[in-house]
């Protein structure tokens, strides 16, 4: 049986990453995707606001929303939030 670290001080000395999240691309953990329907978006920018990764980007106010998919985690949340159901969550084809 594999014996379980008591403290950190059990583990290897090296850290899990070097880096933070800017540049690790952490939307590789992500298993669905948000799509945004731009037919359907009508630019309340509500996805934006209740996203916990600030992975929702806006470029300046009017155009579309865009996702960042480096970053994006796929939790849903804006899909969950739009008002319009102009977000769906669609199952990552892995890559
Ligand atoms: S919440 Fe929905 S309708 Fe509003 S900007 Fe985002 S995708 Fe568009
Ligand atoms: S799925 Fe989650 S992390 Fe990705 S854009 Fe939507 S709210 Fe943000």
């Amino acid at each position: 049986m594999v014996e379980m670290p008591k403290t950190y001080k059990d583990l290897p000395s090296t850290p899990i990453t070097f880096f933070t999240t800017e540049d690790n691309k952490t939307g590789t953990w992500r298993t669905i995707r948000p799509v945004i329907d731009k037919e359907k978006c009508t630019r309340c920018y509500i996805c934006w606001k209740f996203c916990p990764d600030l992975s929702i980007e806006v470029e300046k106010e009017g155009d579309y929303p865009s996702v960042d998919y480096d970053h994006c985690k796929g939790c849903g949340i804006c899909a969950n939030e739009c008002p319009s159901d102009a977000i769906t969550m669609e199952k990552e084809m892995g890559k």
